[in-house]
């Protein structure tokens, strides 16, 4: 016989079935789709791409299949709390990568649709590689690595010697937890770091398949029918992971950032990395008083007319061709 908390994980799955199950009947579906990048790359280790031929494909399927909202309609459900239409989903991008401008917006605009894109406002016009993406450049496509390296600053050390292993294979384990250290550091201690990695590395020019769009570009993308412009911090930290005032600096500035260069009010915001571990109740509460009116999280759930304003889930979306995705798409919404 199971013991009670045997009974409890055999019945957990049920129950969460059961909820949404019981919430889709009452409050409708919406499946918030998030991507990052459309673009085929050659290396691409946080699966953040999704080649155009994919992407297309994609809208495709949703064109026959689903019920793609403007975000004006998805607006008027979340925060009416008005059932959602069988079948609803929302496109969402984050980061603003130029490929967003250059390849998903033609793309969306071919298939008449609509989608959020949540942009780090530093990175416009910055014509630097988004901060993980540099790190990547630095440890593992970088043909100089040296055989001897040491480095330690802040909470970010790495070190390796030729002896035994390789310099790349070092690099490359530094990368994995470089990557979970520097999330959590002000954006002033990770460009310092960065600075002294680009000189003590030897790679400082940026890749310009990485950048994120310039500034006329940014204007011109945010031109067109299929986009609706959000805010996503300025320089993109796990912001539980730092003090309220750096929270508060990232998230305000951010917002003031797109309308500045936009002249519009900018009413949406998704957190960075977005996982339960990147926001906490302060940033939520920054959300709301920086006046947002919806803000997107990253763990996966349907969304439907009761989910959390200030942290509703999103699907991470692979580059997945077209069955797969079908596959996929079924599977998120079984819940
Ligand atoms: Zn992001």
């Amino acid at each position: 016989m199971p013991s009670g908390s045997d009974l409890k994980s055999v019945l957990r799955p049920w129950v969460h079935r059961a909820r949404h199950r019981w919430n889709t009947a009452l409050y409708g579906e919406c499946m918030v789709l998030l991507y990052h990048r459309v673009v085929d790359i050659p290396t691409d280790p946080q699966l953040l791409a999704v080649k155009p031929v994919h992407f297309d494909a994609h809208m495709r399927l949703l064109k026959e299949r689903f019920s793609v909202l403007s975000v004006e309609e998805f607006d008027h459900h979340l925060l009416r709390r008005e059932r959602f239409p069988k079948g609803s989903v929302l496109l969402t991008f984050d980061d603003g990568y130029a490929d967003n401008h250059t390849e998903a917006r033609p793309l969306l605009e071919k298939h008449g649709m609509q989608a959020l894109f949540y942009i780090a406002s530093g990175y416009i016009g910055s014509g630097r590689e988004y901060w993980w993406d540099e790190l990547e450049r630095l440890l593992l496509v970088n043909n100089a690595l040296p055989q001897r390296f040491a480095f330690a600053e802040d909470r970010v050390r790495m070190s390796w010697s030729s002896d035994g292993t390789t310099a790349t294979e070092h690099a490359r384990i530094a990368y994995a937890n470089q990557l979970l250290i520097m999330r959590a550091l002000p954006s002033g201690k990770r460009d310092a770091i960065l600075e002294e990695l680009r000189v003590q590395l030897g790679s400082v020019v940026h890749r310009h398949t990485h950048l994120p769009m310039g500034v006329e570009e940014f204007k011109a993308f945010a031109g067109s029918p299929s986009v609706v412009v959000g805010a996503h911090t300025q320089w993109h930290p796990s912001l539980a992971q730092v003090d309220e005032p750096e929270q508060r600096a990232e998230i305000t500035r951010s917002k003031e950032d797109l309308e500045h260069l936009l002249g519009r009010e900018v009413k949406y915001f998704s957190y960075p990395f977005g996982t339960g571990a990147d926001f906490n109740a302060t940033t939520e509460r920054i959300s709301r008083e920086t006046g947002f009116l919806h803000t997107a999280a990253n763990y996966p759930g349907v969304v439907h007319a009761r989910s959390p304003r200030h942290h509703f889930p999103r699907f991470l979306v692979r580059d997945w061709d077209g069955p797969e995705f079908r596959r996929q798409l079924d599977t998120f919404r079984r819940g």
